[in-house]
């Protein structure tokens, strides 16, 4: 299903009832823009991405026919460096999704103080009808066809939805193939024998578990014994639900795409994988009551972790989320409407751009390490993250309480004004 664009400035929602991703990061921005009194031009400027590529390009299906594909690359801003983003093999991609995720991915980096702007990329595919053959086809037509604004110095590619380590290790591949020699740097989160980091994988995850642990501080809410329910079951989602219970506390809830499990005693989390390895979906697991994904999260727990789409927390479910803590570990799962609802029940929500940013934290130090030749202990991967995260979540907080808004709303603050006043150090050329 396709969203589009409002010219009323009004969100424009789609067939299916979804908001448009591109409009809600407007407002976003618009929210910090106001705070900070930018000047209009800087306001324009910002919320429009530098550089869009759209491109369709054939792969040839094991069925020997043909299909063409259609995908996306957007760089948001790179006024603080290179473009960084994930890329996304989803069936309802499309580019207004796209250019928000890559507009997030611009705050995000600035939140954490790393030096990057913002990129993002799509396919619009079902990977889950596709062999590996075809994804492979796929990947490296693609990586072609975007080749011409990639690169280690201009553009950094990442997995995300649908996306792996053996992705970017066929996407390091072609695009190194072009240039006659190997270019580990062009992508992260690569497979640790081609240049991989330590620690990548689960970077998202671990990040997420050292700013719940800040929150928790911050509110004073105790990790041991608190329940948590975690929506989408894939590299954030997943580890992250491992990580929570090391703090001890209890996972009463998981879910994937097809529907959710709840335990109020607890999940045994290697049960749940080893079913959902065994049967390709969490349905059918003993344990547990099955869960529809909107009943998943308005149930009683301390803290509640989107792990999967944008949207799942809007204005009609807002007013039931029972959550002390909500982590973001999808990128825009709440809209703009839901925010004010969750900020005025007291809900302390960690924002997707200080709450998952430990992934694109460790993709700097796996590009840092690939651009030196010289590679990193996962203790020492795993120290530096957590200094990185524990600082943002601090510097969040701080203007929070100063400003007396909630901590998305002070994180665009924080990020918004950083990229603003490079983008305004660099001024307008010519
Ligand atoms: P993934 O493909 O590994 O996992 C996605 C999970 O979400 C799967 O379990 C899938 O079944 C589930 N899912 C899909 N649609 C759903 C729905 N409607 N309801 C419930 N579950 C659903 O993807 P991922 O890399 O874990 O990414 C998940 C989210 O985290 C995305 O928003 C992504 O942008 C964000 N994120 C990921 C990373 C990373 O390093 N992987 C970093 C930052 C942010």
């Amino acid at each position: 299903m396709e969203t589009r664009s409002s010219e009323s400035g009004q969100p424009t929602v789609g067939m299916a009832g979804k908001r448009n991703p591109y409009e809600t990061a407007v407002a976003q921005l618009r929210t910090a823009a106001d705070i900070l009194d930018l000047d209009g031009g800087m306001f324009e400027v910002l919320s429009k991405p530098k550089r869009e590529l759209s491109v369709n390009f054939p792969v040839r299906m094991s069925d020997g026919s043909v299909r063409v594909f259609t995908g996306y690359r957007v760089q948001h801003n790179i006024a603080r460096g290179p473009a960084k983003g994930g890329i996304r093999y989803h069936p309802e991609v499309s580019l207004d999704e796209v250019r928000a995720l890559s507009m997030w991915m611009t705050w995000k980096c600035a939140t954490v103080n790393i030096p990057y702007g913002g990129g993002k990329g799509g396919v619009i595919c079902d990977p889950k009808q596709m062999n590996q053959h075809e994804l492979e086809g796929l990947t490296r037509r693609f990586t072609t066809e975007i080749s011409i604004i990639i690169g280690p110095q201009e553009d950094i590619p990442a997995p995300d939805v649908n996306t792996n380590a053996q992705t970017m290790a066929w996407l390091m591949d072609t695009y190194s193939m072009h240039k006659g020699h190997s270019i580990p740097a062009v992508v992260t989160g690569k497979p640790l024998s081609i240049g991989g980091s330590a620690g990548r994988n689960e970077a998202t995850a671990r990040g997420l578990q050292y700013v719940i642990r800040e929150a928790s501080k911050a509110r004073d809410i105790t990790l041991q014994d608190a329940r948590v329910v975690v929506q989408g079951f894939g590299n954030a989602g997943a580890i992250a639900a491992r990580f929570l219970t090391e703090d001890g506390s209890r996972v009463v809830a998981v879910s994937d795409s097809q529907g959710g499990l709840y335990n109020k005693s607890g999940l045994d989390l290697n049960a749940v994988t080893r079913h959902k390895q065994e049967h390709g979906t969490m349905a059918g697991y003993a344990n547990a009551e099955a869960v529809t994904n909107a009943e998943l999260l308005e149930l009683d727990c301390d803290i509640l972790v989107p792990a999967a789409l944008e949207n799942q927390i809007t204005s009609t479910n807002a007013d039931r989320i029972k959550a002390k803590i909500i982590g973001e570990a999808a990128n825009g799962p709440t809209t703009p409407e839901a925010d004010r609802i969750l900020f005025d029940k007291g809900v302390f929500l960690l924002p997707d751009i200080l709450a998952n940013a430990g992934g694109v934290t460790v993709s700097y130090f796996e590009w840092v390490q690939d651009i030196q030749s010289f590679f990193w202990e996962e203790s020492d991967i795993n120290g530096k993250l957590q200094k990185i995260m524990s600082r943002s979540f601090n510097d969040v907080y701080r203007i929070a309480t100063e400003r007396r808004v909630d901590m998305r709303t002070a994180a665009y603050v924080l990020a918004v004004g950083r990229v603003a006043e490079a983008t305004r150090v660099r001024g307008f050329y010519p």
